[in-house]
């Protein structure tokens, strides 16, 4: 793509927002209780600019696309299934956790959003959410050709952020 003919767009963070539950554990043997974020993100994609429309992706697809990837986990605990001290059970109903062997809490599953995350940090969501939005471009056909990276920021608290960019190209 000539440089020329790239361009980024944004999304920002009080159109795309989500509240959740989650902790998340350090080094060592320290995990965080349950508490919760009002979540804010920003999605910024980069690319060319479409020659009859002039613009690299329509804002209103961007929007509806990243608030059907954040209602999923809109009002609902947030739990790492990947996190090697924290076991998260799906049975029945219920999804059981378990802290380094010993059990800790049980949700209703509908209350629960299970991620393919090692932690549930602010990171770790960021490329949650970007991975998800890549896969949700490149399945609308057309947009591939255009777009070069898709980054993702995600805000637990004003002015605590971080930002994924996957590159597309
Ligand atoms: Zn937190």
């Amino acid at each position: 793509m000539p440089p020329h003919n790239r361009f980024k767009v944004s999304v920002t963070k009080d159109h795309i927002v989500f509240a959740s539950a989650h902790f998340i554990t350090f080094a060592g043997h320290r995990c965080e209780t349950l508490h919760g974020h009002n979540y804010r993100t920003r999605v910024t994609v980069e690319g060319g600019v479409d020659p009859e429309t002039h613009f690299v992706i329509d804002f209103a697809e961007l929007k509806q696309m990243m608030k059907r990837l954040v209602d999923e986990l809109d009002h609902r605990v947030l739990l790492p299934l990947q996190n090697p001290k924290v076991d998260v059970k799906e049975q029945g109903d219920s999804v059981t956790v378990a802290y380094e062997g010993a059990p800790r809490y049980v949700f209703p599953k509908r209350d629960c959003a299970l991620l393919p995350v090692p932690n549930t940090t602010v990171e770790m969501l960021a490329q949650y959410l970007a991975g998800r939005a890549r896969r949700e471009l490149e399945r609308t056909a057309g947009h591939t050709v255009n777009i070069a990276a898709i980054e993702v920021e995600v805000e637990e608290n004003f002015g605590q952020s971080a930002t994924y960019r996957e590159s597309l190209e």
